[in-house]
């Protein structure tokens, strides 16, 4: 299994570790791209559907409302396996849904 440092899918620029955030009710472990790209981390890896819409609603700064009215044309998705004690990630697809899950998103028309 190839593993590699933590870096954006979109821009392939290098990512510093996931940190606790907390804006306006969103609380989540994640982190933003130069590109506007936004991270987060799902430690295990089988709450995506949540996740997602954390994601998005980082996306929109914490306006879950406006998270609620993306459609899936309106933004891009990455999910990447993520290993939190060496910050690598893999393209490995895991069902199993043992490792933790990176969640990138961006939106398109920006
Ligand atoms: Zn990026």
């Amino acid at each position: 299994m190839r593993r590699q440092p933590l870096q954006c899918p979109f821009c392939d620029n290098y990512l510093a570790n996931p940190v606790d955030i907390r804006i306006k009710s969103l609380e989540i472990t994640g982190g933003i791209c130069t590109c506007r790209a936004v991270y987060v981390l799902d430690r295990r890896g089988h709450n995506l559907g949540e996740i997602c819409l954390d994601a998005l609603t980082f996306l929109c700064k914490g306006d879950i409302d406006k998270a609620l009215t993306l459609m899936p044309e309106d933004y891009e998705e990455e999910t990447l396996d993520y290993d939190t004690h060496t910050n690598t990630i893999s393209r490995r697809e895991d069902k199993r849904g043992r490792t933790g899950k990176l969640i990138f998103v961006r939106l398109k028309n920006l």
